[in-house]
């Protein structure tokens, strides 16, 4: 290719409930960027996401996920789906995304557990033509993409973390340490505004 030959960005885009973003979202980010040679990732925090109704206020989320990226200069955050508002679905935030970025390639970011779901996806017709997937290893889950089109994803094993949300939710709320789970400033955040007092 000659030098002033661009070739095309290629962004990696990670959605999540991020309640609270911890280590295992990270490492997984982190490793597609580097495995697939992405330019940039995105952490895309859902709205109300429609399968997970009860969840803590969108600006909390979104503001620990911008403190658990800042240091990072290959990670940003966007508020797409925070700020449409509604139940989030996946063909909306890419249909966003690639408004913005109308001459990237578009890599979607997807554990074991949500991968085994996307065939329930809506407009998963749509949501294939968007963005490759890539489907990343998880503890606890097997990592399969049978069934799913061949072109459209593929997987890799990242480190294994076996951190969730639910479990760090837990933690807190009874007085466990979170420490080396969530990023340092995570773990001042969820302090500062006693966020995981009490869980339901
Ligand atoms: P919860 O426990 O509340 O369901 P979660 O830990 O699964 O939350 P999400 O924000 O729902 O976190 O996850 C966003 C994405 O990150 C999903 O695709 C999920 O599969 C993936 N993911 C979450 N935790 C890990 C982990 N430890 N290793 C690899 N992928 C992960």
């Amino acid at each position: 290719m000659p030098a002033h030959a661009q070739r095309r960005a290629r962004i990696g885009v990670m959605g999540g409930t991020f309640d609270p973003i911890h280590n295992g979202h990270l490492v997984a980010a982190s490793e597609v960027q580097q495995q697939f040679d992405l330019d940039e990732v995105i952490f895309v925090p859902t709205g109300r996401p429609w399968m997970k109704p009860e969840v803590t206020a969108s600006e909390h989320r979104y503001l620990m996920t911008v403190i658990a990226t800042a240091a990072n200069p290959r990670f940003t955050v966007s508020r797409v789906d925070i700020e449409r508002g509604g139940p989030t679905y996946t063909v909306d935030t890419l249909r966003d995304i690639r408004r913005e970025r109308p001459d990237a390639d578009l890599f979607f970011i997807t554990g074991a557990d949500a991968v085994a779901q996307i065939l329930d996806w809506k407009d998963v017709d749509e949501v294939w033509s968007l963005a490759h997937f890539i489907a990343v290893s998880r503890p606890g889950h097997a990592l399969t993409i049978s069934g799913l089109p061949e072109q459209g994803v593929s997987s890799l094993e990242v480190p294994a973390l076996a951190i969730s949300s639910t479990d760090c939710r837990s933690r807190v709320s009874r007085g466990f340490p979170v420490w080396y789970l969530v990023p340092d400033g995570v773990v001042q955040y969820i302090a500062k505004h006693h966020l995981y007092r009490s869980i339901e």
